[in-house]
């Protein structure tokens, strides 16, 4: 408690107002004690002339004893003090109030001795007699020059006493007064000193940036007003910074937050410090806080572990390549230390690149694919040149025959060229659509039309099941005419003679299901998935019966229309194929 600022100031500053009150009150009542004294001693001195003056000692002849009793009595009355005629030698003949026959020679007394040596003199004795204090003072007579005898007066000092006593109160009670004053205000100027110091030392310990104190007029322009100043511009500075890292921090998180690459921060010994979502999610963490959780218990994949180990021991940055085993994730991950920044600490990248490689394995079946498709009616077309090279030429019935082989053969190349120019002008968006409004008997029937023929060719019975009050949906009709061929044609293609197709739709929504029924083969259910894929063919070994690619052209178009196209199949009772299309 009395270390705090208002003690140090108030204790010092009260302990001195009391000592100097005290030394003053001293000081004041043994001057006005002195100042009394000195009055009655020039008093008594004035009285003691007068009595010599009155009782003309000074024609007194030397030597001559004379009874002075009564006149000193008389004096006595009139003064109120005791008076002490004293001849030259000391001799006593004239006293007021004591028995003189008893009173021995008085020369030796201080006060007389003083009166021979100057005049006149005083001294203050206890008088056993009366019991107090008294003050005697004696002067001297003179004779044509000659010491004549002294006139003493004497006075008890218990009254004067009694009045220095009552001062010495007085003074007493205002020093008390004044001392309590000067300590009031002392606490008050005190506590006023120290209250801001203590609110600044509040605002300290409270850490509550921005927090101004208020400066109180009184200080204006004193030390603490300065320093309340001082602290109240450092709190708003600290203020305006911690407000920029926050929103740095902010604009940070909402970085990695939105970030697609998964990103990890770990420390020197393998420790997760930070995570994003996005690595979270590709490490399918759903634990909560990851800080200072081992990368291998967040990762669950000794890759990334090997990564950031390689990256920790050798101090350069590092870079990989794989798979996630249980997520079927392709991930490129990079290692780097963050360097100076956060020493020790690596930055762990991790960018999604299974598109790509999806992208990159369908492009290199794709080449596959077309070489291998390409390849069988060109080798079919080489057999048959040469066998008519060999001689073949010179039977004209089998040479028909043959050419007629070959120019099925160039058939079937062109239908493949033409259907793969077809797709990657579909798939890279060259083929613009002409949506519009358009009734859904326009898109049916003609395409129903146009395979009419062939179902019958193939002793195959074809219906359209198809209401009138169908909406219009939006459509390029010639496209969408083409998916119902290549649906049409499959569903001919794969079924025997004596089956059934139904083509027909319905409303669903804010769609048109568009349906293609048959009672074929039907699809295997481990094949259905990846019909729709460029080349996918289902029984390769019949390669002459297709391309592969009717499918994902009907794919593509119907994507086009903002539709969706699937596929529902049970082998040896028939598939049924649905697409929708928005209606108008
Ligand atoms: P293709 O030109 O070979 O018919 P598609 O892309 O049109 O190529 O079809 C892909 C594969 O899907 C076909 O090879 C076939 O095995 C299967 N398929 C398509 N439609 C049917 C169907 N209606 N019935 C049975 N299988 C079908």
């Amino acid at each position: 408690m009395f270390r705090s600022i208002r003690w140090k100031i108030l204790l010092p500053f009260a302990l001195l107002i009391i000592l100097a009150m005290s030394l003053l009150g001293i000081l004041l009542s043994n001057y006005v004690r002195q100042i009394y004294l000195e009055d009655l001693e020039d008093k008594q001195t004035a009285e003691a002339l007068l009595i010599a003056e009155a009782l003309k000692l000074a024609e007194v002849p030397t030597g001559i004893m004379i009874d002075l009793d009564d006149a000193a009595s008389e004096w006595a009355k009139v003064l109120d003090a005791r008076i002490t005629i004293i001849a030259a030698d000391g001799r006593v003949t004239g006293e007021s109030h004591e028995d003189r026959a008893k009173m021995t020679n008085h020369l030796d007394r201080p006060e007389v001795q003083l009166a021979k040596a100057k005049g006149s003199g005083s001294s203050i004795r206890f008088s056993h007699t009366v019991g107090y204090h008294m003050m005697y003072t004696a002067i001297a007579t003179y004779q044509d020059g000659q010491l004549s005898g002294f006139v003493r007066m004497a006075v008890p000092l218990n009254k004067i006493e009694n009045k220095i006593y009552t001062l010495q109160m007085v003074i007493t009670i205002s020093i008390l007064i004044f001392t309590l004053l000067a300590i009031l205000l002392s606490i008050v100027i005190s506590f006023r000193i120290s209250q801001p110091l203590r609110e600044l030392t509040r605002a300290v310990k409270g850490i509550f940036p921005g927090e101004t104190v208020s400066t109180d007029m009184q200080y204006k322009g004193d030390e603490i007003a300065q320093l309340t100043h001082s602290f109240n511009a450092m709190s708003r500075q600290i203020e305006t910074q911690i407000g920029e890292i926050e929103s740095e921090r902010a604009r940070l998180a909402s970085v990695l937050e939105k970030m697609t690459d998964g990103v990890l921060i770990v420390d020197e010994v393998g420790r997760v410090q930070l995570i994003n979502p996005a690595a979270e999610t590709m490490f399918g963490w759903h634990s909560g806080p990851v800080k200072g959780i081992p990368l291998v218990e967040v990762t669950q994949d000794y890759q990334s572990v090997e990564l950031f180990r390689k990256c920790a021991q050798s101090g350069n940055s590092q870079s990989a390549k794989f798979e996630l085993g249980n997520q079927k994730i392709h991930l490129q991950a990079a290692a780097t230390q963050l360097g100076q920044s956060l020493p020790g600490y690596i930055l762990l990248l991790f960018q999604d690149i299974s598109r790509q490689v999806h992208v990159d394995n369908m492009r290199r079946d794709f080449i596959s694919n077309v070489s291998h498709e390409l390849r069988t009616p060109l080798a079919g077309i080489k057999a048959l040149t040469e066998t008519l090279q060999d001689g073949a030429l010179e039977d004209p019935p089998a040479a028909r025959r043959f050419l007629e082989r070959i120019e099925n053969e160039v058939d079937s190349l062109n239908l493949m060229v033409a259907e793969l120019l077809e797709l990657s002008r579909i798939e890279s968006g060259k083929v613009p659509l002409e949506i519009i409004k358009t009734t859904v008997v326009d898109i049916i029937q003609p395409a129903f039309n146009r395979l009419h023929i062939q179902a019958e060719r193939s002793e195959i019975e074809m219906d359209i099941d198809c209401p009138d009050n169908l909406p219009e949906i939006l459509a390029d009709a010639n496209r969408l005419q083409q998916v119902i061929v290549n649906l049409l044609h499959n569903a001919i293609k794969y079924t025997p003679k004596g089956g059934k197709i139904i083509l027909s739709a319905r409303l669903v929504d804010q769609f048109v299901e568009f349906m293609v029924k048959d009672t074929g083969k039907g699809i295997p259910a481990s094949d259905l998935p990846r019909i729709f894929e460029r080349f996918y063919k289902i029984d390769r070994s019949r390669s002459s019966s297709g391309t592969g690619l009717g499918l994902a052209i009907a794919r593509h178009l119907v994507d086009a229309h903002k539709g969706r196209i699937w596929a529902e199949s049970e082998v040896g009772r028939g598939s049924i194929f649905r697409f929708t299309i928005p209606i108008a």
